[in-house]
């Protein structure tokens, strides 16, 4: 498969800072958030508001400092080996011939949502887009990370090709679990991503976890009235 780096877009969009909350943009008028937070949603929504209502800074973990680590390397090693490429001209030229691109931005205004894709393949007959986490196992919340760039990736280029999603594990090349994005899917991380932005603009509560091992291994659990 060819190898293309994504260093252009077509559009551009107006960005701004939110005046409040850490993390959020204001994107074309609208709230947007980054698709990393699904995977915290998923953890302990109220993380998301000591973290970025409350400005609570934390140290990061070995695992996501290890993380960052792999990432960064495997990042260098397709640098050097790509072909640099226009996001747009790399997703029309795949519908003959496929490619791979690695840390590819994607920007959706209408459901406010962004997000840095780990790797996508771009096939004549379908998209794969991946995400690279520790372990094997697929937490809902890893799994509503990937749906979410899968929305943002169909909505930025109105694919027709089927789309996947898929969790890999880091550093190898097992895909542990891989998914169709089909309409009902689509239906039910629209439904979450709603819910996120109902926490942004105050309409719906955080809500913290019921699960005390979770606080257990917590980085906030110093600085949460709610730790078990
Ligand atoms: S300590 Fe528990 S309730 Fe508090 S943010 Fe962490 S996981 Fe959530």
């Amino acid at each position: 498969m060819q190898q293309k780096n994504i260093t252009e877009y077509d559009k551009e969009y107006e960005i701004k800072d939110h005046p409040s909350v850490k993390g959020v943009k204001i994107i074309e008028g609208q709230n947007n958030f980054p698709i990393s937070w699904l995977n915290q949603q998923g953890y302990c929504e109220y993380q998301l508001y000591l973290e970025n209502m409350k400005g609570i800074e934390t140290q990061p973990t070995p695992a996501m400092t290890q993380g960052s680590k792999i990432h960064h390397e495997l990042e260098e090693i397709f640098k050097q080996d790509s072909t640099p490429s226009k996001f747009e001209d790399a997703v029309e030229a795949s519908k003959t011939e496929a490619s791979m691109s690695r840390e590819v931005t994607v920007i959706a205004p209408n459901y406010g949502i962004r997000g840095d894709i780990d790797e996508i393949w771009m096939k004549p007959d379908e998209i794969v887009i991946i995400d690279d986490k520790p372990g094997r196992t697929p937490y809902q919340s890893t799994m509503n990370q990937v749906r979410a760039y899968c929305l943002a990736y169909k909505d930025m280029t109105g694919e027709e090709r089927k789309i996947k999603g898929a969790l890999r594990e880091r550093g190898t090349e097992n895909l542990f679990w891989i998914e169709i994005f089909t309409p009902e899917v689509e239906k039910q991380i629209k439904f979450t991503i709603d819910r996120i932005q109902g926490l942004i603009d105050g309409t719906r509560p955080f809500v913290p976890t019921k699960n005390p091992k979770k606080c257990r291994s917590c980085r906030f659990k110093n600085n949460c009235e709610h730790a078990k």
